[in-house]
């Protein structure tokens, strides 16, 4: 179910613009507004889970078909050297839109370093 306040459930019903990439039942991708590799593109569920840590034995299917639509949006973008897929949970990891989320970034050799 989606969720009337929040930005990215706004992004997925089409009330907030987006440059969207990619789309199922289940998941809807689209480019980040602040990119910060020259790839960068977010994968969201259809359906208001906050975070990873929200992640259910009864909502888990959503995590499992966008890890099943990441290839096919990297290989779109032609990734084809790699790329990394990040989740920020929460405060620590300076999650900032309580939406769940899956960064993909790519384009570039990135640093080993992830914090
Ligand atoms: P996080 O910090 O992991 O919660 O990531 C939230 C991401 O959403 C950031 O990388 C923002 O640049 C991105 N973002 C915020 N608003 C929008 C928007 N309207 N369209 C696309 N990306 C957005
Ligand atoms: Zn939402």
């Amino acid at each position: 179910m989606l969720n009337a306040d929040c930005l990215f459930c706004k992004i997925i019903n089409g009330d907030i613009p987006s440059q969207k990439v990619y789309e199922n039942d289940y998941c809807f991708a689209f480019r980040d507004i602040n990119p910060q590799a020259p790839v960068h593109i977010l994968v969201v569920p259809k359906d208001h889970i906050e975070s990873a840590d929200m992640v259910k034995f009864n909502n888990s299917f959503y995590v499992a078909k966008i890890f099943e639509a990441i290839p096919s949006i990297a290989k779109a973008e032609g990734l084809k050297n790699g790329y990394r897929v990040i989740t920020n949970c929460g405060e620590d990891a300076c999650q900032t839109v309580k939406h769940l989320h899956f960064h993909i970034l790519g384009g570039e050799k990135m640093a080993e370093k992830m914090c």
